[in-house]
This record gives C-alpha cells, structure tokens and sequence, in this order.
C-alpha cells in the first residue's frame, strides 16, 4: 500500500480550484485499491475547508493547525516535513504556484526527494513515475523520471487534471505542527495588476482577443460583444501589456489558467504555447483567425478562417434579432 498526498491550498478564506485538479492527479496514480490519497489543509481555519475537500478520489484530510491564517513558506515547510516523514508518501502533490515556489524545493531537497515543478501528466509507465513538464520556454515536453527515490514531490500545472465530481465522506485527523520560527509577517494581501477585476479563472464562457484587433479602439467593440454573448473578456499578453485590458485577464503561462471554463472563443489569437498552456484543456474551443495555418486552429474544435471583425458583426446581427 503507498500514500499520495495532496496539499490543499486557500487564499483570502477560498480553497483555490487547483487543490481539486490535484485530488484528480493523485486518484490517477493510485495502482491498488489499497492506496491512499490523503489531503492536507494547513492554516489556522483548516478545519473549516473539511466538507469541501470531502470529494471522490479523498481517503483522508489531514487537519493541521497552524497560528496563522495566510500563507507562511516557514511553517508550510515544517510541517509538511513532519507529515511526510509521518506518513512515508510515496508522491506528493502540490499546486505550482506562487505559493509553493516559497517552500517546495527546500523541502524537497531537505527530504531528498525526487522532485519536479509545473508538471501537467503525471503517470506510472510500467512501475516508474513519470512527469511530463515544459521545456526550453514550453518548445518541447520534457520527461523527467526518479530513479530510486522513494518519495517523489510535484507542484502540478493549474488546469492540467480535471477534478472528479462527486462528494465522499473521508477519514478525518489532525496532525500537530512541530514548533517553527517564522521568519515572516503578512501585513496586506494585493492582487496584483487586477484591482477588483473579476477573477477569469472561474468565468465557464470565455470571449479572449489577440493581436489580431489590431488597435486599442478596437478593444470597446469585442468588449460589448462579449457582453451581449454573456462572455468574459479575456486576451494574450501582447493586448495586456500593451494596458488595453488588466494584466488579470491576461490567459497563459505568465498569466492565468481559464480552469472552469466550458467555451473558449479566440479571436485574432495565434496560438502561442505560452497562450495555449492557459487554455488547451476547454472542452470547446472556437478559434477565429485568417491564417489558416495558425496554431490556435490545432486545438480548436471549431476553427473559422476568417476576420475577425466580419465575425464580430455577423455575431452581433444574430444576437440583436
Ligand atoms: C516567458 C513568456 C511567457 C509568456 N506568457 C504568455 C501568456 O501568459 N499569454 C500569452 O498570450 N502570451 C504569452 N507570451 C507571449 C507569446 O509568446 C506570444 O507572443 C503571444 O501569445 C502572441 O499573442 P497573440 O496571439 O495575440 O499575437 P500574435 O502571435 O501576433 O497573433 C495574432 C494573430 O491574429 C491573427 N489576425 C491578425 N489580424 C486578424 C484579423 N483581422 N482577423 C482574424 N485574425 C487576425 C494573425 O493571423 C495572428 O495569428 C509569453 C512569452 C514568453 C517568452
């Protein structure tokens, strides 16, 4: 029997929808129906994310008390080097993220474990773990394997694994923190770059524009169709740095993984890996473009040769009448 352990993670009171896609990778790497996926939630609330993390694919949650309720790298790293030393995982989950980049090598290192980040698969090829990352800026997949560690420690991809549905009723313990220094304070938590815009990673329907508008006046048009379709704006980066629209809707590798979304709608975007690591996994894609060679139209399940603004127009006569 071998241990998968997953760590949860919250911001601002929410559990973030990347601690349910690594519930998901880790019932994937399960080999026996002997196996174990435990979830561990750190925090001074811990305890209240519980019932949400009560999902298919969970055998345990680890409650773990801590004297602070935002994230701390210090007591992340020391008590999930207890909990693993603990409970001898055979892999460790965690979300690659701003967070986990504060504790996730030092532990690993620490604890001698196999270790790789920003992973999207993660999966046995006979009896050896293989993860599957990005390499030379997301060019070509890279495998890495671990030989003879018995411990391997990933942070997973956001949008990489879809969650399982379903609740389940999981063992529930508590596990208590070692005594750590913090080194450390939170004063204020700042999103940055997105102010109090909307949080895209949650938006189902997704309109997102590219270089293909054009000009920043060219934005407003894109930005009431999307309103009239009941869209959520979004764009590739050359559109936010060029400040037509925040940084947070910026979708991609530098800028945020459209996780819940169900429709994608692209228009004037290429197709850059960097753009599509945002969004290559929406179910329906719809891709507008007048290169037909563009590589937006290698994942799209709708691709429209065509201007964008002819599509605009047609779209908005049909949603007027
Ligand atoms: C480290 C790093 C991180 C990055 N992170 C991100 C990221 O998070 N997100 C991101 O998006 N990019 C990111 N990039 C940039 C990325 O490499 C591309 O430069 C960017 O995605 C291109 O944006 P685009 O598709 O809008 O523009 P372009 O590549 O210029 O494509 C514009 C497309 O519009 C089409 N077009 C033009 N006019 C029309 C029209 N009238 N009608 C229809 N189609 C038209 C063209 O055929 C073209 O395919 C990153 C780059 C690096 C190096």
């Amino acid at each position: 029997m071998s241990t998968i352990l997953v760590v949860a993670e919250h911001r601002q009171n929410a559990l973030r929808p990347v601690s349910f896609e690594l519930i998901s990778a880790a019932h994937g790497l399960k080999k026996s129906s002997d196996d174990k996926v435990l979830v561990a939630v750190i925090g001074s609330q811990s305890e209240a994310y519980v019932e949400a993390l009560s999902v298919n694919g969970v055998d345990e949650v680890v409650v773990l008390k801590s004297s602070v309720s935002d994230f701390d790298p210090d007591i992340f790293e020391a008590a999930l080097s207890a909990l693993i030393e603990s409970k001898k995982p055979s892999v460790v989950l965690l979300p690659h993220s701003v967070d986990s980049m504060g504790y996730a090598a030092t532990l690993a290192s620490k604890l001698r474990c196999g270790f790789s980040t920003d992973v999207f698969i993660a999966e046995y090829q006979g009896d050896e773990l293989v993860a599957t990352r990005g390499g030379y800026n997301q060019k070509v997949n890279v495998e890495v394997d671990f030989p003879s560690k018995s411990c391997v420690l990933m942070t997973i991809r956001a949008g990489a694994f879809k969650p399982l549905e379903g609740k389940a009723s999981p063992v529930v313990s508590n596990f208590d923190l070692p005594a750590v220094q913090s080194r450390s304070q939170n004063k204020e938590f700042i999103e940055l770059g997105g102010g109090n815009d909307i949080d895209i990673t949650t938006a189902e329907f997704i309109m997102s524009i590219g270089r293909g508008v054009g000009e920043e006046t060219n934005v407003e048009q894109f930005r009431e169709l999307a309103e009239t379709a009941g869209a959520t704006l979004c764009c590739s980066r050359p559109i936010a740095d060029a400040g037509w629209l925040p940084k947070s809707r910026q979708v991609g590798q530098s800028g945020k993984t459209v996780g819940a979304c169900k429709l994608y709608v692209a228009m004037g975007v290429s197709g850059s890996i960097q753009h599509m690591a945002g969004m290559k996994h929406v179910p329906t894609i719809v891709a507008v473009n007048t290169d037909p060679a563009a590589s937006i139209f290698t994942i799209a399940k709708y691709g429209i040769v065509a201007d964008i603004f002819d599509i605009e127009e047609e779209l908005n006569n049909q949603l007027s009448t």
